[in-house]
């Protein structure tokens, strides 16, 4: 083996996870495959692997994560980083990226890190992902209601939130402030409630279409909550992948006529 092959292989396998028998609900599962959050619970073996550059992507998204969090430490101003925040009477749980103190009052941020065509379309609409929004807005509930057991000094009742993306090839910054409301909380409530009514009768949550409308590429894709899953033959079939192209094929040959 030459030695360019070799690093890769290290690099590759670092990459490699065991699955795990997840003890609770995540916060990153809000607005994702409710059925694949469902299977990752068990704790199933994976029916395929996903590949490398999949998992690079959310590698360099740990980077940049340390990389701002420790801006943020040199400067002072930080109340907490990795916090963990749970709502037992959900099975939830997840960690809050940063809590910086901003003029005496408590920020909380999550930390995404983006590639530059999705970065200048964000900058263009200044909205936020689905699923970046509840996963912060979980955050917000749950700190907002019953502060923090580990910041007992910080009063966190008027606590905002706001999501930071990175552009992954400038490190450039977009910062979306989040409203906070009840109403904005309820998704996350309904979802969650879906979850653990099908956890306690052991039946399947509901699959998402498989194809989507992408807004930022104005065409349709396959959904992207899949390319992260490794269990399509579980609940699609073997041939779930070419099925879904093909009608992405479709769908897009009929944009353009
Ligand atoms: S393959 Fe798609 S539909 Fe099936 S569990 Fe995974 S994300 Fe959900």
């Amino acid at each position: 083996m030459d030695s360019f092959t070799f690093l890769d292989k290290i690099i590759n396998e670092s990459f490699i996870r065991e699955p795990y028998i997840k003890k609770s609900w995540w916060a990153t599962d809000l607005n994702s495959c409710l059925r694949g959050v469902f299977y990752r619970r068990k704790g199933l073996p994976p029916t395929s692997t996903i590949p490398p550059d999949r998992m690079g992507i959310m590698e360099v998204g740990k980077i940049v994560e340390e990389w701002i969090v420790n801006k943020v430490k040199q400067s002072g101003n930080l109340i907490a980083e990795q916090l963990r925040i749970e709502a037992p009477e959900y099975e939830a749980s997840g960690k809050v990226d940063l809590i910086l103190n901003e003029g005496g009052k408590p920020v909380l941020y999550e930390i995404k890190s983006t590639n530059s065509f999705s970065f200048k379309y964000k900058l263009k609409n200044r909205q936020p992902q689905p699923q970046h929004k509840l996963q912060t807005l979980f955050y917000l509930w749950r700190l907002r209601n019953y502060g923090h057991q580990d910041c007992p000094e910080v009063d966190f009742s008027n606590l905002q939130g706001r999501l930071i993306y990175v552009s992954r090839d400038d490190l450039n910054r977009l910062i979306i402030p989040l409203d906070y409301s009840e109403v904005a909380i309820k998704p996350i409530i309904d979802q969650l409630e879906i979850l653990n009514t099908s956890w306690k009768m052991d039946e399947l949550p509901p699959v998402p279409e498989p194809v989507v409308f992408d807004e930022e590429k104005g065409k349709w894709i396959i959904n992207f909550v899949c390319d992260f899953c490794a269990y399509h033959e579980l609940c699609a079939g073997r041939d779930w992948r070419a099925k879904a192209e093909q009608e992405v094929k479709e769908r897009n040959a009929t944009l353009e006529n």
